[in-house]
């Protein structure tokens, strides 16, 4: 597997950073990302991938089922240099469907770092769990609406970080989306749309 990776980046050399020497030269001497990304570590979750984007496009922070947590000083250091340093004007929090996080999360975990981990998420799990008995969902149909109810929450949580409050109450910058990436399709769902500030109807709506 290693090989496989120093001869895809010879492969990668050769067939996009010699022939965007200009691009990549410029963004060597300073990154100039105007969007940061809030993903999960899932490696099927490629952002710069999915979106079809190039290297210096994105800062990145990813964790298990993206998750914004309150006493997490490794996302208020990303924060704080997205938003001030690097002028940060998009961020985006990325669910995706299949996510293992997620299904802990409904299951319940006894590893010592990952329930704590997952703990954060407890009110996603509370709003699933009432919609779930509302309408009478599956298992499949349920955790499609936790992920989505993950990425709302984590969202609000970004939001009463005092560093996002204080921006917002000065302006719309940093506007914050919630995406839901499909693994099986390859596709992007917009769950709240951060330039309308409006939630989509989204898959809540449609369980
Ligand atoms: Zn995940």
């Amino acid at each position: 597997m290693i090989d496989q990776l120093l001869h895809g980046n010879v492969a990668f050399v050769a067939g996009e950073f010699k022939p965007n020497e200009e691009y990549y030269q410029a963004i060597a001497t300073q990154q100039r990302p105007k969007v940061l990304w809030i993903g999960c570590s899932d490696s099927r979750v490629s952002e710069h991938q999915m979106t079809g984007s190039k290297p210096g496009t994105m800062f990145v922070h990813r964790n298990v089922a993206n998750i914004v947590a309150f006493n997490d000083v490794n996302i208020s250091a990303i924060l704080e240099y997205g938003v001030v340093h690097l002028e940060i004007e998009d961020i985006i929090v990325c669910g995706h469907t299949r996510c293992g996080g997620i299904a802990a999360i409904e299951d319940g975990v006894h590893e010592n770092y990952i329930a704590d981990w997952l703990c954060i998420a407890t009110g996603a799990k509370e709003a699933a769990d009432r919609i779930a008995k509302e309408r009478g969902l599956s298992r499949e149909e349920k955790l499609a609406v936790l992920t989505e109810e993950n990425v709302k929450l984590q969202i609000k949580h970004l939001k009463n970080l005092a560093l996002i409050k204080n921006m917002h109450a000065k302006g719309s910058r940093p506007r914050i989306h919630g995406w839901l990436y499909r693994v099986e399709t390859g596709t992007i769902d917009v769950l709240v749309d951060g330039r309308s500030g409006k939630a989509s109807p989204g898959l809540t709506a449609l369980a």
